[in-house]
């Protein structure tokens, strides 16, 4: 296979062909070993060998989140997205070559199919579901983490300081796999509940940190703290966000507070991930969107009618593994809405690899959130991340809650505001209050909190994730 320094610079027409043959051997050779789609390909008539373009994927359905999921009923569903070969599938599937290779050495066929190592959805209410990987996803792990430093021109002395909580999560694994692949001096703190802000704050002034990874809201926080503090950041050039959305208007104030804390012209990139996906993708520039890697997946980008859109126009993010082993998914639904797709060159480096763009409402982040009924009137509180990006706002939460905590009472919309020291609280309430009512239809109360209070009520240091939206109307 080619290596990445071709594969970034392949012309588009390459890159189709190079997909083409990843796809009709994947498909071919693993995808019989996969309960789920085998019983797929079954149900609906469809050949292994009858899937030879990435065209010819619209024969088959879309996976839903809701086929993966655990659930009470089938609390082992998730397995059946393992590739698992058995001596009668591989006599019968294999090709010969493989078939000979796979049957004569035991070792390979461990290092290639038995899975070891899990992560985790991160779900808040579904139940989480189990990702997969072999080691042979571990080397593509590593490979991914390689190219998102090569992607992001980390050099090799710099130092990194990975703040991704510790969790059984794609982010702080992709960041320790970027790190290990390339060598580079890295401490993984593990985050805000594992090191503590304090400690990480010193870590990066001590080891004169270059690079610092971790979730948008809690770094937010960590480098507002280090302002405060006055610490010295001057060596951080460059801050890398991940494992959520990164709210608009965010990566600014970020900015504004790494230049108070003495970093000179730092870059705020984010990356993309979704579990199921098993890598990360990221910006080479705040406008690139994220480089993918045409040789490890196929992305399609779907309207709400399922077709495929044309190049740059707004719709699903749909996901199907090429050549990875363990967990695997075709045509899989992110419930990610994008821009759109780019197959033009990059203009800020060159690189030909399809990009998508960096504008992602991520409607499956907050899927349980994403779209709910307040006052019996639908809201997508999605609406409040752009919103509450006010310059005057520090932190915010906002919470539902039934009036007098009475489950028959009425819905009510709190949103608890810690202003900026220099901020007029009269002005912004009466501005936010306006822009809620004009985006959701419901009429808030806002009240004023005092930043120490909200940072503990959002658990920046106790929580794997803030809670920034919270439900706490009792179902009857
Ligand atoms: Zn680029």
């Amino acid at each position: 296979m080619a290596g990445w320094c071709t594969i970034q610079y392949l012309s588009p027409g390459k890159i189709i062909k190079l997909q083409d043959r990843l796809l009709r051997n994947f498909i071919r050779n693993q995808i019989p070993y996969n309960p789920f789609y085998y019983k797929l390909f079954k149900k609906n008539k469809i050949n292994f060998s009858g899937i030879k373009t990435t065209e010819d994927l619209k024969k088959l359905p879309f996976t839903a989140k809701e086929d993966i999921a655990p659930t009470e009923k089938q609390p082992e569903k998730s397995l059946d997205f393992v590739l698992q070969p058995n001596k009668q599938l591989i006599s019968r599937y294999a090709s010969l070559n493989k078939k000979i290779k796979i049957i004569f050495n035991k070792n390979q066929l461990y290092h290639e199919y038995k899975p070891c190592h899990i992560h985790f959805t991160t779900g808040r209410t579904a139940n989480a579901t189990p990702v997969f990987y072999t080691a042979y996803d571990m080397q593509r792990l590593e490979e991914s983490g390689r190219r998102m430093i090569n992607v992001l021109d980390v050099s090799a002395n710099d130092i990194v300081i990975n703040a991704f909580p510790y969790a059984p999560h794609l982010a702080f694994w992709q960041t320790f796999y970027a790190a290990k692949g390339t060598n580079l001096l890295c401490l993984h703190t593990g985050g805000g509940k594992i090191l503590g802000t304090d400690k990480i704050i010193k870590s990066i002034e001590g080891m004169k940190a270059n690079c610092l990874a971790g979730m948008p809201g809690y770094l937010y926080h960590l480098i507002r703290t280090a302002k405060e503090r006055k610490s010295n950041f001057r060596n951080l050039n460059l801050v890398v966000f991940g494992g959520e959305r990164v709210a608009p208007g965010l990566r600014d104030k970020v900015k504004s507070d790494l230049a108070s804390a003495g970093s000179e012209n730092p870059r705020v990139l984010s990356t993309y991930a979704f579990t199921e996906g098993k890598a990360a993708w990221v910006e080479c520039n705040e406008e690139s969107g994220y480089h993918l890697y045409p040789d490890f997946e196929f992305i399609e980008v779907v309207d709400k009618n399922g077709e495929r859109v044309n190049e740059g126009e707004k719709g699903e993010i749909v996901y199907t593994s090429l050549d990875w082993r363990g967990s695997v998914f075709l045509r899989y639904k992110t419930g990610d809405i994008t821009k759109g797709l780019y197959y033009e060159k990059c203009h800020h480096c060159g690189r030909t690899l399809p990009r998508i763009d960096a504008a992602i409402e991520r409607s499956s982040e907050y899927r349980e959130f994403a779209l709910t009924k307040i006052k019996g009137s639908f809201v997508n509180l999605n609406a409040f991340f752009s919103i509450m990006a006010h310059k005057g706002i520090e932190e915010w939460q906002v919470e539902i809650r039934k009036k007098n905590n009475d489950p028959y009472e009425i819905d009510e919309l709190v949103v608890y505001v810690a202003p900026k020291k220099k901020a007029n609280f009269e002005k912004l309430k009466n501005e936010l209050k306006n822009k809620i009512i004009a985006e959701t239809e419901v009429t808030p109360a806002i009240v004023k909190a005092e930043l120490k209070a909200l940072l503990q009520k959002l658990g920046m240091e106790t929580e794997l994730k803030e809670k920034r939206i919270v439900d706490n109307r009792k179902k009857i």
